[in-house]
């Protein structure tokens, strides 16, 4: 289902420098968060931020998102609307809409 343009970018990537190697499932999920960190950096002392940084570290989180869900043999887009589906169970919009409460907290 998803845009395969991405994946086959990053295997070929991947491949010519032969880092496959290094991406086990475990480091992969530490790269995530550590790109996460740096992602969140970007608006470390104020609310002002460098675009072009936050592309940059967006795109890096991005990167190893897609290559987790490649090494898990995932298909990203059906994980997140996989996901989607629970949560807008969780999350139903006569409940939910305009409040940030979390699901166990909303009204019956
Ligand atoms: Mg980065």
């Amino acid at each position: 289902m998803s845009d395969s343009r991405v994946r086959e970018a990053l295997r070929e990537f991947v491949a010519e420098r032969d880092w496959a190697q290094f991406h086990s499932p475990e480091n992969l999920a530490k790269s995530v968060a550590i790109e996460a960190a740096e992602l969140l950096e970007c608006f470390q002392w104020s609310g002002d931020h460098d675009v072009a940084r936050v592309r940059d570290e967006l795109a890096d989180v991005l990167t190893y998102c897609h290559l987790l869900a490649d090494k898990l043999g995932l298909d990203i887009d059906q994980i997140v609307l996989d996901k989607l589906d629970k949560t807008r169970s969780k999350y139903p919009v006569e409940t939910a809409r305009g409040s940030s409460e979390k699901h166990d907290r909303l009204p019956d």
